[in-house]
Order: C-alpha cells, then structure tokens, then sequence
C-alpha cells in the first residue's frame, strides 16, 4: 500500500504564501535566514531532548547545518542533524500555521500591497519564505529516535497542496532542497552564498558549513572538493565581548529569536555577576505584535543555561508588565533540567527577574534621555503596557512613574508626550496637586465641563484615555511628594487659587441659589447622593460628580462589560 497522500494547506497558508511571493520580492535572500534559523532551533531542540535521553544522539553527536548547492539541477539544500519531524510534526508544522495571533494578522491585512508588505514583516514569514526563490520545495526528515524507515518526504510546488510520503533516511535531521525559480538562480554561487550566510547566521551558534571551495587552475573556475568548510563564527553571540559584536549581528540576532522581520529598537547586552551569574541580551521591538494584548500570547525571552537552549517563552523571567521585551537569559545557576514548575520557585530566577526588570527600565530611561523620538514611537506602542507595571511592580514604580507619558490640557494634543517631570515644572504657584481626568476618549476628557475651572485658572490637566489608567491610578497615588488628584471626584479644593474677591462672590452666589439647591435636592433625593453648590464650573451650569471614594462611571462600564 502506498503511504503517499497529497494535502491541502490550511487557508492561512495559502494567504501567507501569496502575500509573501509578492510583497518580498525585493528581499528574497531572507529565505536562507528562515531556514537556517529554523535548522538552529532544530539542533537546539535535540540538543536539550538529549539532556534527558543522550540515546538520541546517537553516534552523530556534532550538531550542525550544511548549506550546498547544485549548478547543474539548480538546487539549494539546507541541512541539519536537530530534532528531525515525525509524519504528524510534518503535516501540523508545514501544512498550517499554529503561531499565536494568526488570527488577527489576516484580520488586519488590508489589500494594499504595500501597507500588508510591512504587516508581514512583523509577523514572520517562516519555512514558507522557501517559495520565494523555488517553484519546488523538497522536504526529507527524520525525527530524532525514529527508525530509518520511518522518514518523511513533503513536496509541495506552494500553490495551495503537498504531497507527503513515508520513506527512508540514513541519518537524523532534515534537509531542506530547494528547486529554484528564475528569481532563484542567482544563489547558484558558492561565494555568494558564504556572503549571505555570514551575515544571517553568524550569531548562531552551531557550526554552519558550506563545500570547500578551490580555484581550479586549468578549467579556470572554482571547483568543489569533498570538505566542509566552516562558514560562520559558531559561539553563542550572547557569550562574546560587546566590543567584538557589531550592530548588524545584533540586529540579525534578534530577528533570528523573535521572528520579527524589522530592525529592533534598543537593546542591552550584560553579563551579571555575584550572587547570581547570569547574562542578558534583551531588545525592544519597534513595532508591537499582533497579540500583546492575548491572555495566552507568548512572551519573548528565552532561557539558556550555560549555553544549551531550555525554553522559549520563560514567562518567569520578566514581569508581565515587559512581556514586549524579547531576547535570552542565559544562567550559570539553574541546573540543566529545569521545569517551568521549578522557575516559579527558584530563588535563582527570582533574582534574574528583578535584575532583568532594572535592566529594561534602564534601558528605556536612557532611551527616553537620549533619543527622543524613538522614545516617543516606544510610547505609542507599548506604553499602554509599561503602565500595567504601576500596579504590578510597585518595588519599582518611581522609576515607571518617570517614564510615563500624557495628553494634557498643555498642549490639548491627543499624542502623549507630556512626562510628570514636565507637569511638575510647569505647576501654579500654591499647587501641590497633580490633577488629571479619565474619560473612555480624548475628545470627551478634552470637552469634560470639570475642566472648565482649571482652564480659567490655568491648571494643567492631564487627559487620560487609555483602558488601563483607571486601574493603574489606583496604585499610584503620588508623585515626588505631590498627590494625584481625579478633578471629577468629589472634595477638590482649589481655595489656594482664589482671591478675596472671588471668595467673596461664590459666599453671596451660594446665598442666593440656596433655595434652588433645596428644591434640586427634594425632586433628585432618590437618583443622586447630595446636590451642592460648585466653583468648579465657568460655562456649564452643572455637572455630575463621583463621590471621593467611588468609582468613576468609566470603571464602572467597564467592569460591567467584563460581567462583574
Ligand atoms: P517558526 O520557526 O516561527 O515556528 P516556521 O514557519 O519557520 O515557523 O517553521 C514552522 C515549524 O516547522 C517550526 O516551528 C518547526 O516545528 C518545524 N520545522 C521547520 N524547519 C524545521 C527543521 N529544519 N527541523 C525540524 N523542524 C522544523
Ligand atoms: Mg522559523
């Protein structure tokens, strides 16, 4: 009986792969990156697999990738000796896309090529990218412990099916071979190759190899012998001196861990020593993913110990509030067989995390310093998360206090720009309050009537909109001695900016209305608490007020919105 079987893609693929194939076009060497990067992880995986069962090692225990090629089929094949797939690793991994958020990337593509070019940049095109340059693209694995016969072929031309068939491999891994395209023949070309290949995988940290190359004095051209010759560096990037590591292999480091397709911010580079021997090497992205909001998304840092890859998207390593940052850790302490279970006591990872946490933070004041306008694009994307930690760190909430950002009534733009410092230093003569208002909108905190007073006074006002900052402000309630204020709750006291003559006016104002007052409370004695008389309105005639120590209607609605 024949096991061979012809599959289709899961609809997201086939969207990805005609998407990519158009709007990559200008960029195809980037499938030798995906490809390599994917053989690391392969080797990765096995090699800390091996931790627990060496027997799958075997007799191949040098782990590495070969890249070759063939002039005459106009073929590259990627190989390595990593994990390997079984029959249903194959058809779960290159038949559909299981990555978190996958959802909402093709919710938001647009059609417009251009714009859905830069969306798929930040969502990480993958195996797929293979189907750039090939019009064939040739699948052989076998998964790590797995009999010779128990090997898989995948073929697939990209055009919506694969075929996949048992068969028989000599040795672990997987290899890759790509049928090139027009657009592909150009990587027909051994130094061409070595150039790409330095530049993509020289972070890595497994040896690279490529056939040894030599010039061939009477045919006149390079002739290929039988060796290997080594391509890359091969040592951990993370492990190397900061001054013998370039801004390029950074760069291409972090694509290699975080599958974004664009430079990265920032980043930090640091090895830490003392009770805990660590180090760190973590970025900002530029761009937030899809899912940074997802309960279940993925966070970014994985965790080495002692160079041997443990788990991607060690959870226990930062605090969820920096769940943006990606990037390694790699322990000097933690033993080798390591549990998620055993992270969440370790004292070890205790530290780290408290260590990692000022590192960012650093890492974004010193951003914030010194670049400004990247700071700023910082904010837009991630700031929203940045004040989770208000509640959730507060060990260092001074510190995130600083690097918040607001609307305010001092410039009335909706970007956030203003930091607490800048309010600060712009403070009334008397004021010792920071006064802000929370509205579901910019345009309603901008047009809310309890501005009216501080407007005429020319109190700033800082205009909050964002989902998190009612329950962010209820962890924060001072700033370097001077308290935050709600300007629509109850009990705000603005007699320090009034003269005798306004004191004098609101005394015989409040007389004469007294009556009125008296009758509003009779007729609304059973929908509001108290009626009184304000000094916070200039053009409104009224406005509602939440008690001091209530909850704002806004939190209200949304808690009733989350059911509770
Ligand atoms: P990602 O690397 O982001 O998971 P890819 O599209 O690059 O996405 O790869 C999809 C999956 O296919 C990988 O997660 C892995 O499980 C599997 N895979 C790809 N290449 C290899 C390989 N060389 N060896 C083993 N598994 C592989
Ligand atoms: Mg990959």
């Amino acid at each position: 009986m024949s096991t061979a079987q012809t599959m289709g893609f899961q609809t997201e693929v086939k969207q990805l792969l005609q998407l990519m194939i158009h709007s990559l076009y200008s960029n195809k060497e980037i499938f030798l990156r995906e490809l390599i990067s994917n053989a690391s992880d392969a080797c990765d995986k096995l090699r800390f697999e091996s931790l627990q069962y060496p027997e799958l090692l075997a007799e191949d225990t040098e782990l590495r990738i070969r890249v070759s090629y063939d002039e005459a089929n106009k073929t590259i094949t990627i190989e390595d000796n990593g994990i390997g797939m079984s029959r249903e690793d194959v058809i779960a991994h290159l038949g559909t896309i299981a990555r978190s958020g996958t959802k909402e990337f093709f919710a938001s593509l647009t059609g417009d090529q251009q714009k859905d070019a830069q969306l798929i940049g930040q969502f990480g095109v993958g195996f797929y990218s293979a189907f750039i340059v090939a019009k064939q693209v040739q699948v052989l694995t076998r998964k790590a412990g797995l009999a010779a016969n128990e090997a898989v072929k995948w073929v697939s031309e990209g055009q919506g099916e694969y075929t996949i068939d048992t068969v028989t491999k000599e040795s672990r891994g997987t290899s890759i071979t790509l049928f090139l395209n027009e657009d592909g023949e150009e990587f027909l070309n051994g130094w061409k190759l070595k150039e790409i290949l330095r530049r993509y995988s020289d972070h890595i940290s497994l040896p690279v190899q490529m056939p040894k190359e030599e010039y061939d004095q009477e045919a006149q051209t390079m002739k290929k012998s039988n060796e290997w010759e080594l391509v890359n560096q091969a040592n951990a990037l993370w492990t190397r001196n900061k001054s013998d590591i370039s801004e390029e292999q950074y760069k291409e480091f972090y694509k290699h861990i975080s599958h974004d397709f664009n430079d990265p911010l920032t980043w930090t580079h640091n090895r830490v020593e003392g009770r805990s021997e660590y180090t760190q090497l973590l970025y900002i992205p530029k761009n937030a993913p899809f899912d940074l909001y997802d309960r279940d998304a993925k966070h970014g840092v994985k965790l080495y110990v002692k160079r041997v890859f443990i788990m991607d998207d060690a959870e226990q390593l930062l605090p969820n509030y920096l769940r943006f940052v990606r990037g390694i850790i790699d322990s000097a302490d933690l033993p080798l067989n390591v549990s998620r279970e055993i992270l969440q006591e370790s004292r070890d990872v205790k530290t780290i995390r408290e260590g990692s946490a000022k590192r960012v933070l650093s890492m974004l004041e010193d951003l914030a310093e010194n670049r400004p306008a990247d700071y700023a694009s910082f904010w837009a994307e991630f700031g929203q998360v940045l004040k989770e930690g208000l509640g959730e760190d507060q060990s260092n909430q001074e510190r995130i206090a600083k690097l918040l950002r607001f609307a305010s009534t001092h410039d009335e733009q909706a970007t956030q720009t203003v930091s607490l410092a800048d309010y600060v230093s712009r403070m009334k003569e008397g004021q010792d309050k920071i006064y802000y208002i929370v509205a579901e909108s910019f345009a309603n905190a901008k047009s809310s009537p309890h501005l009216e007073i501080f407007r005429k006074k020319g109190i700033e006002v800082l205009l909050l909109s964002d989902r998190v900052d009612e329950w962010a402000l209820n962890f924060f309630k001072t700033f370097e001695g001077k308290s935050l204020v709600s300007i629509s709750k109850g009990g705000l006291d603005l007699a320090a900016f009034e003269d005798e003559e306004e004191k004098k006016h609101q005394e015989e104002v409040a007389e004469n209305v007294k009556p009125l007052v008296e009758r509003l409370q009779t007729v609304l004695k059973d929908r509001v608490k108290t009626v009184e008389i304000t000094n916070r309105l200039v053009d409104s005639p009224a406005c509602v007020v939440v008690g001091q120590h209530e909850l704002s209607p806004h939190l209200l609605r949304m808690l009733k919105s989350a059911g509770q």
